[in-house]
């Protein structure tokens, strides 16, 4: 079963206005098992919608869309379907009265224009809209040897779309459209590359696996989406079961979490086993990892608080930094790892992080200018017993420094938390 979703109107081609309905809708189409191959968005033109519909009613047998059922003369969905169908619009009596009744209620004149909304393609099936002027229109397109295409219109208010959506699920449901349920797991992990991470996992990526695994990349942390079919959601998630124990088996403490987890919420979990608190020093991150940490209820008990750090001579002051971290300069690792060490002993927290100073970043007019030699930073890590300290060059656009090496600091922290968690009798607590 293949499905495709088109959205229409002007303002989605033009990049006006994001269109959020194809996500949402190849989302609820994906839960049904019904495979979603091709997304289109097509501006309001009739010929242009026409030629849309038609070639996804030659490759697709469910088409979902959204957009162009209103009263304007620029919402042209029902001629379009109308013309691939070959027939004439009439006009549906219930949803007239359904319309007009809407207005009586909201006590407002209904401008002739809404007469349109109660237009259907001759054959075609009125989806209801229980709080809008615009039902959604369900019809089958015939083919020559082929089951009938199913198209399902609706309307481009997100709102209204979704609360007509399970009209649409009932639909499909009952003529034997859908497939297996489908569901994803997500398994978060940082401190490698992409491709270094794809070929720790042997053939686990590739395509037509089952359950397949997909990976993508955003702000350094690399997640791994888990999709398997099933009858229930218990069977798609025991299907999924084995291929999960292989990833954590595999890549080891580069797993930090799954799902929703962000690294801050893995840190904030080992630090609640110790009852510990984090202080940060943040020069070159400005404050990213505090608003982590500060904002989240699931962080925020485990922030004893820091300090941005804009100069050496004012971190120097509220510090009490000695004289051999001031003379190491603002520049050296010893003045991150002594930042480090003063703003634990401050706060009195169990755990402290600094990271250091971004060198400036070059601009040419507007534009970045992306370093040859990419910009070495520093991060200390102080804890009861050890400063540990590490230096890292950043590749990349300048951009994504901030939030990479905010992520850096804190996986310095969570590794030596993991590694720290072995206790006296060797039970491993996190
Ligand atoms: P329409 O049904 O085309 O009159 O659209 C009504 C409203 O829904 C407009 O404000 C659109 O911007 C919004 N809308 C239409 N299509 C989408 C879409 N694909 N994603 C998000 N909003 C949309
Ligand atoms: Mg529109």
């Amino acid at each position: 079963m293949i499905a495709e979703v088109v959205s229409i109107g002007d303002e989605l081609t033009t990049g006006q206005r994001l269109d959020t309905n194809s996500q949402w809708l190849a989302t609820r189409l994906g839960e049904l098992g019904t495979k979603v191959l091709y997304h289109t968005t097509v501006a309001d033109e009739l010929d242009a919608n026409v030629r849309v519909f038609r070639q996804a009613v030659d490759r697709a047998d469910v088409v979902v869309a959204s957009g162009g059922l209103g009263p304007t003369a620029d919402d042209l969905t029902r001629e379009a379907l109308a013309g691939v169908a070959g027939v004439e619009l009439v006009l549906d009596q219930s949803s007239l009265d359904h319309i007009r009744a809407l207005f009586a209620r909201r006590a407002r004149p209904m401008a002739p224009s809404n007469n349109v909304q109660a237009m259907f393609p001759k054959g075609s099936t009125p989806i209801p809209n229980p709080h809008g002027s615009a039902p959604g229109i369900a019809m089958a397109i015939p083919r020559a040897g082929r089951p009938d295409c199913r198209i399902y219109a609706l309307p481009g208010v997100p709102a209204e779309m979704k609360e007509m959506w399970p009209w649409v699920e009932g639909h499909l449901r009952e003529a034997g459209l859908t497939g297996q349920i489908i569901r994803h797991w997500r398994i978060k992990c940082f401190g490698t590359g992409e491709s270094d991470l794809e070929a720790m996992l042997p053939d686990l990526i590739r395509r037509g696996r089952d359950p397949s695994v997909g990976i993508t990349v955003s702000d350094a942390t690399i997640t791994l989406r888990i999709t398997a079919a099933g009858s229930t959601p218990q069977e798609c998630y025991a299907r999924m079961a084995p291929t999960i124990d292989t990833i954590r088996q595999c890549l080891g403490t580069l797993v930090f979490g799954e799902e929703e987890d962000e690294l801050e919420h893995a840190v904030a979990r080992l630090l609640a086993r110790r009852g510990a608190r984090l202080a940060v020093a943040e020069w070159g991150t400005g404050g990213q990892i505090a608003h982590w940490f500060r904002d989240d209820p699931k962080c925020a008990d485990f922030f004893a608080g820091g300090i941005v750090v804009s100069d050496a001579p004012s971190a120097a002051s509220l510090l009490d930094l000695d004289a051999d971290t001031l003379a190491a300069g603002a520049e050296s690792a010893a003045f991150v790892r002594g930042i480090a060490l003063g703003l634990k002993k401050s706060l009195d927290a169990e755990y402290a992080l600094a990271v250091g100073r971004f060198p400036d970043v070059p601009h040419a007019g507007a534009s970045v200018v992306v370093p040859e030699v990419p910009p070495k930073i520093h991060f200390a890590m102080a804890a009861k017993h050890d400063v540990i300290v590490r230096s890292a060059r950043y590749g990349g656009h300048p951009a994504l420094l901030k939030v990479r090496a905010a992520k850096q600091a804190l996986d310095m922290l969570r590794l030596y938390l993991l590694s720290e968690t072995t206790s006296p009798e060797g039970t491993q607590l996190a």
